[in-house]
């Protein structure tokens, strides 16, 4: 791809973020749009995650978000002429205690004042949604249909395709090194291939975001966590049409569609870690609570095992606006569901940048509410 040395908009970080991000922007009308990447597509998280998308969420903005990004999820194979393999099987939410259980009963009442229909679901019918399901140990289950994944690499690949027809440039293999303030304003980014001048500057880097904030001398709280995640060889298709998720179990697995299952829980103690190293530890404690709640899986071979960052932040929600560095964006904070938020969030900040009425409010968003102690602490996480 032809090298500008200056763009209206530059984009450090070519993860879906990034690139969602970079698609409205054009389709909101700044088409003079380049999008640097240190690897390639794909290369960071969103090529490690499990794609889940949910709308099932703890805190009023989270909901808002996930149920917006589902909108936007259904009709995305259509606007951008390519599948993204969506499927919606559902999240079964599962609860190990009373206390738990109220807690996300008290989750649907949130999300039922704002459209999202998620509703309890007795073990029988938890049965009839998982064939396969083991949870007779469980409290409580609550279950939203319109909840499911898509993959990570088609809708990352289906949003770059259509970006660059509508003139976004992408260059994989450019590191962003430094970024340029004059009189308080970013103008440019300096990275391994050169200068380029841009009028707005957004940092989409993910795990790395902290770094390269301070380029600019901006501050950042997030921290990059490892989290390992595993896919066994293909079982019958359709034992576990839903994303089965515990916050007190500590585990989330689904069934792809030709059979096989992923699955993944959080590190003990949720260790800052910037490697993507895997561990025998891992697979050994995840097999156990996929056997335990799946038999149907007792039998089966591990296919693959790896392991991404998520990009932390103190509250486990997102950071998403401009900092005290005018012309300087931050979309990053994901806290581990960026995948999912990132069609509506890449929208929302484009319609912010090109004079557009956002579809969300996310002032609430900005960084400065850590300094503020305003957090929005989302419960629904592990
Ligand atoms: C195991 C695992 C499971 C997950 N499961 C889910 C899930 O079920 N649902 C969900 O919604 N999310 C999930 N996530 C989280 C999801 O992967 C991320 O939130 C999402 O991919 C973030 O996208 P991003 O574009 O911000 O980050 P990334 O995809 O990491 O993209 C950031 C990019 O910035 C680049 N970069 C960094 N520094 C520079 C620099 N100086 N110059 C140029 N480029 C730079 C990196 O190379 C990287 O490609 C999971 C993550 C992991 C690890």
């Amino acid at each position: 791809m032809e090298w500008k040395d200056r763009a209206d908009v530059v984009i450090i970080g070519g993860g879906i973020v990034g690139i969602a991000t970079a698609y409205y922007l054009a389709r909101f009308g700044r088409h003079d749009v380049v999008v640097v990447e240190k690897g390639t597509v794909c290369s960071g998280s969103t090529g490690r995650c499990g794609a889940g998308i949910r709308a099932q969420w703890g805190t009023e903005m989270n909901c808002r978000l996930g149920i917006a990004a589902l909108d936007i999820f259904e009709n995305l194979d259509a606007e951008l002429g390519m599948s993204v393999g969506l499927n919606q099987g559902g999240y079964l939410l599962i609860a190990y205690s009373d206390s738990e259980f109220e807690n996300l009963k008290k989750g649907i009442a949130l999300q039922n004042g704002l459209g999202i229909k998620s509703k309890t679901v007795t073990l029988s019918e938890a049965r009839e949604i998982c064939p396969a399901l083991d949870a007779s140990d469980a409290t409580g289950f609550v279950y939203h249909a319109r909840d499911g994944h898509a993959d990570p690499f088609l809708t990352a690949f289906a949003y770059l395709e259509a970006a660059k027809r509508i003139g976004v440039s992408y260059h994989k293999r450019t590191e962003c090194t430094g970024i340029t303030v004059k009189g308080g304003r970013a103008t440019g980014i300096d990275t391994s291939r050169g200068h380029i001048d841009a009028d707005v500057v957004i940092n989409c880097s993910g795990a790395c975001s902290q770094i390269v904030a301070k380029f600019a001398g901006v501050d950042l709280p997030n921290w990059g966590e490892r989290h390992e995640i595993m896919i066994t060889e293909p079982v019958e298709a359709g034992v576990c049409p839903p994303m089965l998720m515990s916050f007190s179990g500590n585990y989330y697995i689904q069934q792809r569609p030709h059979g096989s299952i992923i699955c993944g829980m959080s590190p003990a103690g949720h260790p800052q870690d910037f490697e993507n190293k895997t561990t025998w530890q891992f697979i050994t404690a995840m097999s156990r609570v996929l056997n335990r709640i799946l038999p149907v899986t007792k039998e089966i071979r591990i296919v693959r095992h790896w392991a991404g960052l998520y990009d932390m932040t103190p509250d486990g929600s997102p950071i998403i606006g401009e900092t005290d560095v005018k012309n300087f964006y931050h979309s990053t904070g994901y806290s581990g569901h960026g995948f999912m938020l990132s069609p509506i969030a890449g929208k929302v900040l484009a319609q912010q940048l090109t004079g557009n009425t956002p579809d969300i409010d996310l002032s609430v968003l900005d960084y400065r509410r850590f300094a503020r102690g305003e957090l929005i602490m989302e419960p629904h996480i592990t």
